[in-house]
């Protein structure tokens, strides 16, 4: 199929943009790297009435060190965020977790704001940023304002970002020293969706651990990240158990539904597998 009419516009700064979302109303849509909208054109899932390319946005194509984050512009490339040396030392969980998404030629088009609002639940970008609980920095005409990533997911493909919105940037907290992060993704083909992915992260003071994070994607409607489940293993001196229990409790915890593809209780399996070998990966990292 062919995508439904509609009017095109390329606007050459971000300023020009908000002004023609703004003019255009509700049925107008921007599109970064086409990789999700493309097909959803095609397929007349998505019939906008205007498209607003936001390729020409050179300004929003960035990596930026401010200190305790990194900033990332909205229209940053997958594989620029995979490859560069600022995130894989300072933000490793993103680097390992960018390099994963898609096939070369999808990472070499697809931007991480297209990634966050397209919000596909099982899209390794949006989980990153729920785990790490980054924060989206969205403009539109009427001003701007920052999201923590979980609020900023709602639903399955529902974000809080309104018609007249852009993501312009998003800050991504720095890895601390003495902290190990791990991402693992299960699917059955190479480049293929996840079925359940984990990001984890562990921090240690000495043998006790400081502060542990777990994301899970493939188990809800959008990232989860377990803070309250993790509580009480916060704190504690790992020992060989560690591990096992965490992922245990976590697998307790989640309620994956069946469908037509995969049983729940396999998404459960899985969450307690990649959890487990997550953390083991995360620790020994923490370890140097
Ligand atoms: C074959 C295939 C395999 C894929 N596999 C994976 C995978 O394994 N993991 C994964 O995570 N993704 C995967 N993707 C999706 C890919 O990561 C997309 O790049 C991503 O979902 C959307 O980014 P985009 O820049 O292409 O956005 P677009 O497709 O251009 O837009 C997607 C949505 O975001 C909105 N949007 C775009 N930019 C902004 C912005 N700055 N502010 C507000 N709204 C914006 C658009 O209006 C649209 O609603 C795959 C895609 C394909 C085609």
């Amino acid at each position: 199929m062919k995508p439904a009419a509609f009017d095109y516009f390329r606007p050459s700064s971000l300023e020009e943009a908000l002004q023609q979302l703004a003019a255009c109303g509700d049925r107008a849509k921007v599109i970064a790297g086409g990789q999700s909208l493309g097909p959803m054109l095609n397929m007349r899932l998505a019939t906008p009435s205007d498209l607003i390319d936001l390729n020409d946005l050179t300004e929003l194509a960035y990596i930026r060190d401010l200190g305790d984050t990194l900033e990332i512009g909205a229209l940053t490339r997958h594989d620029q965020i995979a490859e560069s040396k600022l995130v894989q030392a300072r933000c490793p969980l993103l680097a390992q977790a960018a390099k994963t998404i898609g096939h070369y030629a999808i990472r070499q088009r697809g931007t991480i704001g297209g990634s966050l609002a397209h919000a596909d639940p099982v899209a390794q970008l949006p989980l990153i940023a729920t785990t790490l609980e980054a924060k989206i920095e969205i403009v539109s005409r009427g001003g701007q304002r920052s999201l923590p990533a979980s609020a900023f997911f709602q639903s399955v493909m529902t974000t809080a970002l309104a018609p007249d919105e852009i993501i312009r940037c998003v800050h991504f907290p720095k890895v601390a020293v003495n902290e190990g992060t791990s991402f693992q993704l299960f699917n059955r083909r190479h480049g293929d969706y996840a079925i359940v992915a984990v990001a984890a992260t562990v921090a240690l003071d000495g043998e006790r651990v400081s502060c542990v994070r777990v994301g899970l994607s493939g188990v809800s409607a959008v990232p989860l990240a377990c803070d309250d489940i993790l509580r009480p293993f916060s704190g504690r001196v790992v020992n060989a158990a560690w591990a096992t229990e965490v992922a245990l409790a976590v697998r307790a915890a989640v309620s994956p539904e069946d469908d037509q593809r995969i049983a729940a209780v396999y998404r459960k399996e899985l969450t307690q597998t990649l959890v487990e070998r997550a953390l083991v990966r995360a620790l020994s990292r923490a370890k140097g």
